[in-house]
């Protein structure tokens, strides 16, 4: 009976393994991403379930209670957050993965030594799940609070910085080798808990707001790896893949990030892309001339135009517009003009903030295109609408030695034979820079907020 019990318990932990890894494989093209997150929930489902039938951890009561409270939090959050804040949300949920791994981590060492001698591997895991957890909860909590402006988003320096985190760093090696080393007990343990979740905050204050999101996908892999890190200590083998696959995705998605904003690792942690903001390129953006146009006007420019792309960015999340623009997307179709959008990598706040925006709006998968399939494409295009785009349209990025964003792949936006750019005001974007893109000869402002502005251009369109 016992051995029945036993393999029930672990071929259910292969099926989750499974469905996890096939989810995560469906998450990497949008038409197969709902169906991706759908197996994972099933998988973590699983997951939960047999772990609770396999675990005589608390009481039945604890965990319902924990349950309740925990996924009641979770879900109103997720429901009551704009569409806008939803990075900082994912940051702190992250922080939250991480911060559960290192307490779970010290909760089993002191029951490791309460029994008897704790072993070196066990040692050994445990510290690595106690520091990469602190780390990523802190580090976390920081970057959510920057992301969310309850802490100043830019690149916070001291000169006293680096050497702070050395002694931090160099303090959790001491208790590394303490407890590893020479049996340490409960104290060395705490003493480790409490410098990873100090230098969690000391790695990520530097770090300036325009990188966050790559330091929020390294955090979310370093939870992956504290909770497979766990996943060791629990000797509980889903906890381990789940943590690993965690850790490997994220460290993938970092790095990705990475190269679409062009910034090396190193960089990001060391850079100070962010601190400065400016750097002096706006001074002279109210001097030089622009082109406005009216909606009719560009419906005019749209309504006769054989091939549109349309480039989403930050701002089409903060109008919440995409209902709009897909509308508008349909009026061109009905009147035979082409029409593709363009996603850069990094437009929004967060990764695939432009999918799932568009998914929303049920704007067909075979209309969206990624920047190096569409981007020889924009010099054959009679029109591109920008809509609430900018730094990824910035043509600085490609000539500019002294942008800050210099060297990052954007979107061809300005080889069209016409622009269109929809925003609030001359403004800049996220990285604070003035955009050339929006003073060329063929580049037309419409300003206003986008959705507003749309509902006026699509009427004008219907009318051509
Ligand atoms: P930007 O932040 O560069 O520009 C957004 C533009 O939208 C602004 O110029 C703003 O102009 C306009 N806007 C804001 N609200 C509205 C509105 N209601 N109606 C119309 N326009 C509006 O966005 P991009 O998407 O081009 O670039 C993303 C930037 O964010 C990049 O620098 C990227 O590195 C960074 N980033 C990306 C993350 C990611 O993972 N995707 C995460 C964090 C940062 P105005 O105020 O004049 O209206």
């Amino acid at each position: 009976m016992e051995d029945l019990r036993e393999s029930t318990i672990h071929v259910a932990y292969i099926i989750s393994a499974v469905l996890f890894i096939i989810g995560l494989k469906r998450l990497s093209a949008p038409a197969t991403a709902r169906q991706g997150n759908q197996l994972a929930i099933a998988a973590m489902v699983i997951a939960f379930l047999v772990t609770l039938i396999d675990r005589e951890i608390v009481t039945y009561w604890a965990i319902i209670i924990g349950t309740l409270i925990g996924g009641g939090i979770g879900l109103y959050l997720a429901r009551a957050v704009q569409m806008t804040a939803m990075p900082q949300l994912v940051a702190l949920f992250n922080g939250m993965g991480g911060g559960t791994a290192a307490v779970i981590a010290v909760g089993e060492f002191i029951k490791f030594a309460r029994d008897g001698e704790v072993a070196v591997g066990e040692a050994l895991a445990v510290s690595f799940g106690v520091t990469v957890g602190c780390i990523a909860f802190t580090g976390s909590l920081v970057a959510g609070g920057k992301l969310h402006e309850l802490l100043p988003s830019g690149a916070i320096r001291s000169p006293i910085q680096m050497p702070v985190s050395i002694l931090l760093l160099l303090g959790v090696v001491a208790t590394w080798v303490v407890l590893v080393g020479f049996d340490g007990g409960n104290t060395t343990v705490w003493a480790m808990f409490a410098i990873a979740l100090i230098l969690g905050v000391a790695l990520v204050i530097p770090i300036g707001g325009g990188d966050m999101p790559v330091v929020v996908a390294l955090l979310n892999s370093m939870t992956g790896l504290a909770a497979a890190a766990a996943g060791f200590v629990l000797d509980n083998q889903i906890l381990v893949i789940a943590g690993a696959l965690v850790g490997a995705s994220g460290m993938l998605l970092t790095i990705l990030m990475s190269r679409a904003m062009n910034r090396p690792l190193s960089n990001v942690f060391f850079g100070a892309f962010g601190a400065a903001g400016a750097s002096g390129a706006t001074a002279d953006a109210e001097a030089k001339p622009i082109r406005e146009t009216t909606p009719d006007d560009a419906a005019v420019m749209l309504g006769y135009a054989q091939s549109v792309i349309i480039v989403p960015g930050y701002g089409l999340a903060v109008a919440q517009a995409q209902h709009a623009i897909r509308e508008l997307a349909d009026e061109l179709d009905k009147r035979n003009v082409t029409v593709r959008y363009a996603i850069h990598p990094v437009a929004g706040r967060m990764p695939g903030h432009m999918n799932v925006l568009l998914a929303e709006a049920n704007v067909p998968y075979d209309q969206l295109f990624e920047m190096e399939q569409i981007n020889s494409e924009f010099q054959r295009t009679d029109v591109v609408l920008v809509v609430g785009a900018n730094d990824v349209v910035n043509p600085a990025a490609r000539s500019d030695t002294s942008s800050p964003i210099y060297g990052m792949p954007i979107l061809n936006a300005d080889q069209a034979q016409s622009i269109i750019v929809m925003k609030r005001s001359m403004k800049p974007g996220f990285a604070g820079i003035e955009n050339e893109l929006f003073h060329l000869d063929k580049t037309r402002m419409l300003f206003g907020d986008a959705k507003d502005t749309l509902a006026e251009v699509i009427g004008s369109v219907k009318a051509v």
